[in-house]
């Protein structure tokens, strides 16, 4: 048996990793936060949310490869937004001391908020 080493590479796939992150986040968002989600969004830009310095990548977590998903919702629009970090943030998600994960969350958000605000603009242009 050898360790499967499926790399995942947006931009190339993401769309249908977009497809897929949607569908896991729809179950989720609804359990999770009902009535509140309007809507999904997935957030597919090459670079990372949490620092927008790495590119997004696959990460190896407690020995598993895998993509560090995660979603937040948008409350002031009801959206639920997913997405993925570089290695180094997600890292910093699940080992962080609870300040250092404040920062970066409040970054995450900021970025993510920034950027679907500039996709629902470019739906207007
Ligand atoms: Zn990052």
């Amino acid at each position: 048996m050898t360790k499967p080493s499926r790399k995942i590479s947006p931009p190339d796939d993401s769309e249908k990793l977009a497809a897929q992150i949607i569908e896991m986040m729809m179950t989720y968002g609804q359990a999770q936060f009902g009535d509140a989600v309007k809507s999904y969004w997935v957030y597919t830009d090459d670079l990372c949310p949490g620092c927008r310095k790495r590119p997004i990548d696959a990460i190896i977590f407690k020995g598993k490869e895998g993509l560090a998903m995660n979603s937040f919702i948008y409350r002031e629009r009801g959206v639920l937004i997913g997405y993925l970090l570089c290695g180094q943030c997600a890292k910093g998600i699940y080992e962080a001391t609870p300040r250092s994960d404040d920062e970066l969350h409040q970054n995450i958000e900021r970025n993510l908020i920034a950027a679907y605000q500039r996709y629902l603009a470019s739906l207007n242009a």
